[in-house]
Protein backbone atom coordinates (compact mmCIF):
# COMPACT_ATOMS: atom_id res chain seq x y z
CA UNK A 1 0.00 0.00 0.00
CA UNK A 2 1.30 3.57 -0.68
CA UNK A 3 2.56 5.50 2.10
CA UNK A 4 -0.03 8.11 3.19
CA UNK A 5 1.49 9.30 6.30
CA UNK A 6 0.99 13.08 6.60
CA UNK A 7 4.67 14.02 5.23
CA UNK A 8 4.66 11.46 2.86
CA UNK A 9 2.16 12.66 0.89
CA UNK A 10 3.97 16.14 0.66
CA UNK A 11 6.82 14.22 0.01
CA UNK A 12 4.97 12.94 -3.03
CA UNK A 13 3.52 15.95 -4.39
CA UNK A 14 6.91 17.89 -4.07
CA UNK A 15 9.11 15.19 -5.25
CA UNK A 16 11.01 15.50 -2.20
CA UNK A 17 12.99 12.54 -1.00
CA UNK A 18 14.01 14.52 1.98
CA UNK A 19 10.59 14.68 3.64
CA UNK A 20 9.70 10.75 2.71
CA UNK A 21 12.72 10.32 4.89
CA UNK A 22 10.72 11.94 7.91
CA UNK A 23 7.31 10.75 6.92
CA UNK A 24 7.00 9.92 10.64
CA UNK A 25 7.13 13.28 12.11
CA UNK A 26 3.81 15.54 12.29
CA UNK A 27 3.10 18.15 10.18
CA UNK A 28 4.69 22.00 10.71
CA UNK A 29 2.34 24.90 10.97
CA UNK A 30 4.33 25.78 8.04
CA UNK A 31 3.64 22.67 6.24
CA UNK A 32 0.01 22.63 7.04
CA UNK A 33 -0.06 26.21 5.80
CA UNK A 34 1.25 25.02 2.71
CA UNK A 35 -1.69 22.80 2.07
CA UNK A 36 -4.03 25.48 2.49
CA UNK A 37 -2.19 27.07 -0.41
CA UNK A 38 -2.78 24.42 -2.49
CA UNK A 39 -5.57 24.65 -5.27
CA UNK A 40 -8.58 23.09 -3.47
CA UNK A 41 -9.10 20.30 -6.01
CA UNK A 42 -5.31 19.24 -5.26
CA UNK A 43 -5.95 19.54 -1.89
CA UNK A 44 -8.95 18.14 -1.92
CA UNK A 45 -7.78 14.85 -3.53
CA UNK A 46 -5.02 14.68 -1.25
CA UNK A 47 -6.99 14.27 1.62
CA UNK A 48 -9.47 11.93 -0.16
CA UNK A 49 -6.60 10.08 -0.71
CA UNK A 50 -5.40 10.01 3.00
CA UNK A 51 -8.67 9.30 4.14
CA UNK A 52 -9.21 6.05 1.80
CA UNK A 53 -6.08 4.94 3.50
CA UNK A 54 -6.89 4.86 6.72
CA UNK A 55 -11.12 4.79 6.91
CA UNK A 56 -13.85 3.06 4.96
CA UNK A 57 -14.81 6.51 2.76
CA UNK A 58 -18.12 5.56 2.62
CA UNK A 59 -18.40 5.36 6.69
CA UNK A 60 -19.52 8.14 9.17
CA UNK A 61 -19.28 7.99 13.27
CA UNK A 62 -22.07 9.33 14.70
CA UNK A 63 -22.58 10.60 18.06
CA UNK A 64 -25.00 12.51 20.23
CA UNK A 65 -24.53 15.25 22.25
CA UNK A 66 -26.33 15.94 25.89
CA UNK A 67 -25.83 19.00 28.17
CA UNK A 68 -25.81 17.67 31.48
CA UNK A 69 -25.96 20.39 33.50
CA UNK A 70 -26.36 24.03 31.78
CA UNK A 71 -25.27 28.08 31.97
CA UNK A 72 -23.57 29.72 34.82
CA UNK A 73 -19.99 28.84 34.05
CA UNK A 74 -17.43 31.12 35.49
CA UNK A 75 -15.26 30.97 32.41
CA UNK A 76 -15.31 33.39 30.03
CA UNK A 77 -15.22 31.76 26.43
CA UNK A 78 -16.04 34.43 23.84
CA UNK A 79 -17.83 31.70 21.63
CA UNK A 80 -19.78 30.33 24.45
CA UNK A 81 -23.63 31.05 25.76
CA UNK A 82 -22.99 29.13 29.09
CA UNK A 83 -20.87 31.55 30.24
CA UNK A 84 -21.92 33.55 33.38
CA UNK A 85 -19.97 36.71 31.95
CA UNK A 86 -21.87 37.05 29.13
CA UNK A 87 -25.46 38.88 28.21
CA UNK A 88 -26.60 35.92 26.08
CA UNK A 89 -26.11 33.18 29.06
CA UNK A 90 -28.10 30.15 28.21
CA UNK A 91 -31.05 30.00 31.29
CA UNK A 92 -29.28 28.09 34.20
CA UNK A 93 -30.10 23.79 34.42
CA UNK A 94 -28.67 22.42 37.17
CA UNK A 95 -27.04 18.81 37.00
CA UNK A 96 -29.48 16.39 35.19
CA UNK A 97 -30.40 12.79 36.86
CA UNK A 98 -29.20 9.72 35.83
CA UNK A 99 -32.67 8.67 34.70
CA UNK A 100 -32.97 11.86 32.95
CA UNK A 101 -29.68 11.29 31.28
CA UNK A 102 -30.21 7.39 30.04
CA UNK A 103 -33.91 8.50 28.78
CA UNK A 104 -31.91 10.80 26.26
CA UNK A 105 -29.40 8.04 25.94
CA UNK A 106 -31.74 5.18 24.83
CA UNK A 107 -33.54 7.51 22.15
CA UNK A 108 -30.16 8.43 20.74
CA UNK A 109 -29.10 4.86 20.68
CA UNK A 110 -32.47 4.69 18.85
CA UNK A 111 -31.73 7.03 16.34
CA UNK A 112 -28.74 5.53 15.29
CA UNK A 113 -25.66 7.18 17.47
CA UNK A 114 -22.71 4.91 18.48
CA UNK A 115 -21.16 7.37 21.39
CA UNK A 116 -23.07 9.20 24.04
CA UNK A 117 -21.26 12.73 25.12
CA UNK A 118 -22.40 14.38 27.93
CA UNK A 119 -21.12 18.14 28.22
CA UNK A 120 -21.30 20.26 31.58
CA UNK A 121 -20.64 24.04 32.18
CA UNK A 122 -17.65 23.89 35.06
CA UNK A 123 -14.61 25.56 34.89
CA UNK A 124 -14.03 22.13 36.43
CA UNK A 125 -15.93 19.57 38.46
CA UNK A 126 -15.85 19.61 41.96
CA UNK A 127 -15.60 15.86 43.23
CA UNK A 128 -18.94 15.30 44.79
CA UNK A 129 -20.56 16.74 41.21
CA UNK A 130 -18.09 13.82 39.51
CA UNK A 131 -19.48 10.96 41.46
CA UNK A 132 -22.84 12.16 39.72
CA UNK A 133 -21.22 12.16 36.01
CA UNK A 134 -19.59 8.50 36.72
CA UNK A 135 -22.76 7.33 37.91
CA UNK A 136 -24.17 8.51 34.29
CA UNK A 137 -21.21 7.55 32.66
CA UNK A 138 -21.76 3.70 34.31
CA UNK A 139 -25.17 3.74 33.32
CA UNK A 140 -24.72 4.97 29.39
CA UNK A 141 -21.92 2.56 29.02
CA UNK A 142 -24.41 -0.24 29.92
CA UNK A 143 -27.06 0.35 26.97
CA UNK A 144 -23.79 -0.40 25.22
CA UNK A 145 -22.93 3.18 23.96
CA UNK A 146 -19.55 4.24 23.73
CA UNK A 147 -19.44 7.26 26.73
CA UNK A 148 -17.60 10.52 26.19
CA UNK A 149 -17.99 13.53 28.62
CA UNK A 150 -16.92 17.14 28.54
CA UNK A 151 -16.68 18.57 32.10
CA UNK A 152 -13.73 21.17 32.03
CA UNK A 153 -10.49 21.09 33.83
CA UNK A 154 -9.64 18.17 35.88
CA UNK A 155 -7.98 17.53 38.98
CA UNK A 156 -5.37 14.71 39.77
CA UNK A 157 -7.47 11.13 40.15
CA UNK A 158 -10.52 12.67 38.55
CA UNK A 159 -9.90 11.20 35.11
CA UNK A 160 -8.74 7.80 37.08
CA UNK A 161 -12.48 7.60 38.75
CA UNK A 162 -13.96 8.62 35.11
CA UNK A 163 -11.93 5.78 33.33
CA UNK A 164 -13.18 3.41 36.68
CA UNK A 165 -16.75 4.18 35.90
CA UNK A 166 -16.68 3.06 32.40
CA UNK A 167 -15.77 6.32 30.31
CA UNK A 168 -14.20 5.74 26.80
CA UNK A 169 -13.18 9.57 25.82
CA UNK A 170 -12.88 12.63 27.47
CA UNK A 171 -13.45 15.93 25.25
CA UNK A 172 -11.81 19.12 26.03
CA UNK A 173 -11.11 21.41 22.98
CA UNK A 174 -8.00 23.86 22.37
CA UNK A 175 -10.27 25.79 20.26
CA UNK A 176 -7.24 27.66 18.96
CA UNK A 177 -4.34 28.50 18.46
CA UNK A 178 -1.68 29.63 21.32
CA UNK A 179 -1.12 32.76 20.09
CA UNK A 180 -4.90 33.74 19.63
CA UNK A 181 -6.10 31.77 22.51
CA UNK A 182 -5.90 35.31 25.01
CA UNK A 183 -8.38 36.76 22.60
CA UNK A 184 -11.16 34.60 23.12
CA UNK A 185 -10.30 33.47 27.11
CA UNK A 186 -8.59 34.98 29.62
CA UNK A 187 -9.94 33.22 32.76
CA UNK A 188 -7.40 30.56 31.88
CA UNK A 189 -4.96 29.59 29.84
CA UNK A 190 -4.28 27.25 26.55
CA UNK A 191 -1.86 25.54 28.69
CA UNK A 192 -3.93 24.33 31.78
CA UNK A 193 -6.32 22.50 28.48
CA UNK A 194 -3.12 20.66 27.65
CA UNK A 195 -2.64 19.93 31.31
CA UNK A 196 -6.06 18.60 31.65
CA UNK A 197 -5.12 16.84 28.09
CA UNK A 198 -2.04 15.19 30.05
CA UNK A 199 -4.03 13.79 32.63
CA UNK A 200 -6.60 12.34 30.68
CA UNK A 201 -3.89 10.06 28.71
CA UNK A 202 -2.45 9.13 31.76
CA UNK A 203 -5.56 7.88 33.08
CA UNK A 204 -5.83 6.16 29.86
CA UNK A 205 -8.53 7.11 27.95
CA UNK A 206 -9.48 8.25 24.88
CA UNK A 207 -8.79 11.76 23.71
CA UNK A 208 -11.68 13.96 21.57
CA UNK A 209 -9.79 17.93 21.03
CA UNK A 210 -10.26 20.09 18.44
CA UNK A 211 -11.42 23.50 17.91
CA UNK A 212 -13.80 26.37 16.35
CA UNK A 213 -12.92 27.87 13.50
CA UNK A 214 -14.59 31.29 12.61
CA UNK A 215 -13.54 33.42 15.89
CA UNK A 216 -11.52 36.16 14.02
CA UNK A 217 -8.15 33.66 13.81
CA UNK A 218 -6.04 34.02 10.53
CA UNK A 219 -5.49 31.17 8.44
CA UNK A 220 -1.84 30.49 10.30
CA UNK A 221 -3.35 30.28 13.67
CA UNK A 222 -5.99 27.46 12.13
CA UNK A 223 -3.12 25.83 10.67
CA UNK A 224 -1.20 26.17 13.95
CA UNK A 225 -4.21 24.65 15.56
CA UNK A 226 -4.07 21.58 13.74
CA UNK A 227 -0.07 21.16 14.00
CA UNK A 228 -0.48 21.35 17.92
CA UNK A 229 -3.35 18.86 17.77
CA UNK A 230 -1.24 16.43 15.63
CA UNK A 231 1.72 16.89 17.59
CA UNK A 232 0.59 15.18 20.65
CA UNK A 233 1.96 11.76 21.26
CA UNK A 234 -0.08 10.36 19.83
CA UNK A 235 -2.66 12.79 18.47
CA UNK A 236 -6.41 13.12 19.81
CA UNK A 237 -8.39 9.71 18.52
CA UNK A 238 -11.55 12.03 17.53
CA UNK A 239 -11.01 15.86 16.37
CA UNK A 240 -14.16 18.03 16.31
CA UNK A 241 -13.99 21.20 13.72
CA UNK A 242 -16.59 23.52 14.97
CA UNK A 243 -17.88 26.02 12.96
CA UNK A 244 -18.60 28.79 15.06
CA UNK A 245 -22.53 29.74 15.31
CA UNK A 246 -22.44 33.81 16.81
CA UNK A 247 -24.72 33.65 19.67
CA UNK A 248 -26.53 36.95 20.47
CA UNK A 249 -25.13 38.42 23.64
CA UNK A 250 -21.38 36.76 23.16
CA UNK A 251 -18.17 38.47 22.34
CA UNK A 252 -18.21 37.07 19.18
CA UNK A 253 -21.64 37.63 18.13
CA UNK A 254 -20.45 39.71 14.94
CA UNK A 255 -17.54 37.82 14.30
CA UNK A 256 -17.07 37.77 10.18
CA UNK A 257 -17.99 34.61 8.88
CA UNK A 258 -15.79 32.49 7.41
CA UNK A 259 -15.61 31.21 3.64
CA UNK A 260 -17.01 27.82 3.68
CA UNK A 261 -14.58 26.31 1.15
CA UNK A 262 -11.35 28.01 3.88
CA UNK A 263 -13.57 25.29 6.23
CA UNK A 264 -13.52 22.63 4.01
CA UNK A 265 -10.20 23.91 3.28
CA UNK A 266 -9.51 23.33 7.22
CA UNK A 267 -10.98 19.61 7.27
CA UNK A 268 -9.26 18.79 4.62
CA UNK A 269 -5.52 19.65 6.39
CA UNK A 270 -6.88 18.60 9.87
CA UNK A 271 -7.35 14.82 7.92
CA UNK A 272 -3.88 14.99 5.70
CA UNK A 273 -1.98 15.70 9.43
CA UNK A 274 -4.04 13.53 11.52
CA UNK A 275 -4.53 10.57 9.26
CA UNK A 276 -5.89 7.77 11.83
CA UNK A 277 -8.09 9.98 14.01
CA UNK A 278 -11.94 10.52 13.35
CA UNK A 279 -12.37 14.19 12.26
CA UNK A 280 -15.77 15.37 13.28
CA UNK A 281 -18.01 17.74 11.54
CA UNK A 282 -19.19 19.80 14.79
CA UNK A 283 -21.36 22.75 15.35
CA UNK A 284 -22.20 24.90 12.57
CA UNK A 285 -23.59 22.29 10.70
CA UNK A 286 -26.89 22.93 11.07
CA UNK A 287 -26.22 26.23 8.96
CA UNK A 288 -24.45 24.47 6.06
CA UNK A 289 -26.12 22.89 3.05
CA UNK A 290 -26.14 19.26 1.96
CA UNK A 291 -23.75 20.21 -0.84
CA UNK A 292 -20.94 21.66 1.90
CA UNK A 293 -21.74 18.53 4.03
CA UNK A 294 -20.49 16.71 1.10
CA UNK A 295 -17.60 18.52 0.26
CA UNK A 296 -16.63 17.87 4.07
CA UNK A 297 -17.01 14.21 3.81
CA UNK A 298 -15.04 14.26 0.87
CA UNK A 299 -12.35 16.46 2.62
CA UNK A 300 -11.93 13.94 4.89
CA UNK A 301 -14.52 14.37 8.05
CA UNK A 302 -15.97 10.90 9.04
CA UNK A 303 -17.82 11.71 12.07
CA UNK A 304 -21.00 13.81 12.77
CA UNK A 305 -22.72 15.02 15.97
CA UNK A 306 -26.23 13.80 15.40
CA UNK A 307 -29.61 14.39 17.17
CA UNK A 308 -31.16 17.65 17.78
CA UNK A 309 -29.44 19.41 20.43
CA UNK A 310 -25.74 20.14 20.32
CA UNK A 311 -25.13 21.20 23.66
CA UNK A 312 -26.97 24.86 23.23
CA UNK A 313 -27.46 25.57 19.68
CA UNK A 314 -29.18 24.13 17.01
CA UNK A 315 -28.27 20.73 15.49
CA UNK A 316 -29.32 19.58 11.77
CA UNK A 317 -32.10 17.57 13.04
CA UNK A 318 -31.84 13.35 12.86
CA UNK A 319 -34.04 12.82 9.80
CA UNK A 320 -32.27 15.88 7.66
CA UNK A 321 -29.37 13.48 8.44
CA UNK A 322 -30.84 10.28 7.40
CA UNK A 323 -31.82 11.52 4.60
CA UNK A 324 -28.54 12.88 3.19
CA UNK A 325 -26.32 9.79 4.40
CA UNK A 326 -28.92 8.01 1.87
CA UNK A 327 -28.78 10.39 -0.71
CA UNK A 328 -24.88 10.06 -0.77
CA UNK A 329 -24.96 6.33 0.26
CA UNK A 330 -23.02 7.20 4.01
CA UNK A 331 -23.09 4.32 5.92
CA UNK A 332 -23.15 5.01 9.87
CA UNK A 333 -21.17 3.21 12.33
S1 LIG B 1 -15.45 26.50 30.10
FE1 LIG B 1 -16.90 25.49 28.70
S2 LIG B 1 -18.94 25.99 29.49
FE2 LIG B 1 -17.50 27.38 30.47
S3 LIG B 1 -17.55 29.24 29.20
FE3 LIG B 1 -15.84 27.97 28.44
S4 LIG B 1 -16.73 26.69 26.82
FE4 LIG B 1 -18.44 27.58 27.99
Amino acid sequence: MNDHTPAAVLAAEAGSSALAATASAPLTTAEIEALYELPLMDLLYRAASVHRANFDANEVQRSALLSVKTGGCGENCGYCSQSAHHEGETPRESLLSVDQVVAAATAAKEQGASRFCMGAAWRGPKDSDLVKVAEMVSAVKALGLETCVTLGMLKDGQAEALKEAGLDYYNHNLDTSAEHYTNIVTTHKQTDRVETLGRVREAGLKVCSGGIVGMGESRRDRAALIAQLAAMEPPPESVPINHLTPIPGTPLENAPPLDPFEFVRTIAAARIAMPKSFVRLSAGRQNMSEELQAMCFFAGANSIFYGENLLTTENADAERDQALFAKLQLRAI
